[in-house]
This record gives structure tokens, sequence and C-alpha cells, in this order.
């Protein structure tokens, strides 16, 4: 088994740009129901590995399985997007126009997996699953207001609730609390916990003190100049010399 068991095994990756390293040899994996926190100073190669994973880049060498057997470097980005791989970039990309509910159904409408058409009615099953996800992304009682209207925190919960109701089987969150107040980012904080074993998550983070409260139970990988500085808990990455020394610039 070459791929460990893993949701997604990124094997020695090199992407060039004019000769220049954007990613490293960067080797990486991700369990199946990891809550996995993606650290680095600007410039370490985060949004590159999430434009190579979601077939957005392809890499000059390397391998980057998804399960067992599809390599994403052979893939459209349309075909790894409808594999299963979600990815949310850092602004809320919501229908502004329509409600909280219309979007949630307008994104279980456009998954392929779904077999209904824009303007057929929801059944009870397909109700009861927006109800759902309407809890977890702390907007039930919500569901009839615009989109436009929500604040900038409940647009990102938004997007992740249209995200979640296509059931990807990984999820790619890029900086999913900037912007956010501090109330705001410790309920995303409760939200990605409670995802936490159900979904397989990597999360691209620069607030080290959201990195804390979901990093609790899980592992924090450090990029650096492209590769792999350090991973393990937040204490481990916290005490790793390598990982100060970039910081703090020492
Ligand atoms: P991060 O997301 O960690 O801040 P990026 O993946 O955006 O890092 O960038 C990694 C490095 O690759 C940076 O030095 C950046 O300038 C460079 N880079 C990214 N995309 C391109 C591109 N399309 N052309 C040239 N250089 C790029």
């Amino acid at each position: 088994d070459t791929t460990h068991g893993a949701i997604l095994y990124l094997e020695e990756i090199t992407v060039s740009f004019d000769g220049f390293k954007a990613i490293n040899k960067l080797t990486l994996d991700i369990s199946v129901g990891e809550l996995r926190c993606i650290i680095g100073p600007n410039g370490a190669g985060k949004t590159t590995m999430m434009d190579v994973i979601t077939g957005k880049t392809r890499p000059s060498s390397g391998t980057a399985f998804f399960g067992q057997t599809m390599d994403l470097t052979r893939m459209t980005e349309y075909d790894i997007a409808h594999a299963g791989i979600g990815r949310k970039f850092q602004r809320p990309t919501v229908f502004e126009q329509h409600t909280v509910f219309e979007n949630l159904e307008l994104a279980m409408k456009m998954d392929k997996r779904v077999k209904t058409t824009l303007f057929a009615r929801l059944n009870s099953e397909q109700k009861g699953k927006i109800d759902a996800i309407l809890k977890l992304i702390r907007l039930n009682g919500q569901e009839a207001r615009l989109a436009g209207l929500l604040s900038h925190g409940q647009k990102q919960w938004l997007e992740i609730g249209m995200l979640l109701i296509q059931e990807p089987q990984l999820i790619l969150l890029d900086e999913p609390v900037a912007g956010m107040s501090d109330a705001e980012t410790a309920r995303t904080a409760e939200l990605l916990n409670e995802l936490r074993g159900k979904h397989s998550i990597m999360v691209v983070e620069h607030d080290m003190g959201f990195v804390t409260e979901i990093a609790q139970q899980g592992k924090v990988t450090v990029l650096h100049e492209g590769s792999v500085l350090a991973q393990g808990t937040m204490q481990e990455v916290q005490a790793d010399e390598r990982v100060i020394e970039v910081y703090l610039g020492r």
C-alpha cells in the first residue's frame, strides 16, 4: 500500500516557477478523519501546495495520491473537485442575493451525485440534511436571511456549510478565520473541533491562537521554503528551534 491508508499522500512534490522552487520535495500525508493545521511564514508554499492538491497547479515532479488510487497530478481541476476534494478560499463567496437556506439548497443541487434539478422541490431527507448543517454552522433561525446581510464570519460558516453539504472526502480551508472577530474565531474553532473525526480537513491558518484551539488533539505541519520544516503537536512545533528561528528570524 503506497498511500499508507491516508486520504491524501503527497510524495516528493516539487513545483518550479521559472526555476524557483515554490515547493521543494514536499512529502506529507493526511489520515482519514484528521484535522491537520498547516502553518508557515509567508511564501512558505502553503497556497501552492493547495493548488497542487486541487489540480490548479501541476508539479514538476512528485506524486499526489487521493485515496488509494487517484493520482491528482494526472487529473483535471474539475475531476478532482468531483472526486471529492472541496476547497474554501479565504474570501467568502456566497450567493448574496439568496437566503441562507437557498445557498445551502443550491450547493446541494450543484452536487453532481444528487439526482435533482435546480427547480425541483426538496424532499424531506434533503430538508433534514440542510437543517442539520444549519445547526452545525450556527445559522439555524437565520435561514430566511439574505446571505448578503450576514456578518463576515457568518458568511464564512455558510460557505463551510455549502462545502459540507456536498460531503467531500477532503476539505481544504484557506485561512478560515481571517477578518473574523474574536467571538467568531472562537466559534469557528468549536465548529472545526466538532468536525474532527467525521471529515478529513486541512486548514491553512496564520492565527496562532486559533491554531492552538483546533490543534489540541491533532498534528501541526510547519512549511518553510516549500518543504516540511517540523511536524507534531502544537507544543512540539512551538518548542522546535528551527521553527522559532524561522518565525522570529533569529
Ligand atoms: P504561502 O501561501 O505559504 O504564502 P505561496 O505558495 O503563495 O506561499 O508562495 C510560495 C512561493 O512561490 C513564494 O515565494 C511566491 O512568491 C512563489 N510563487 C507562488 N506562485 C507563483 C507564480 N505563479 N509564479 C512565480 N512565483 C510564484
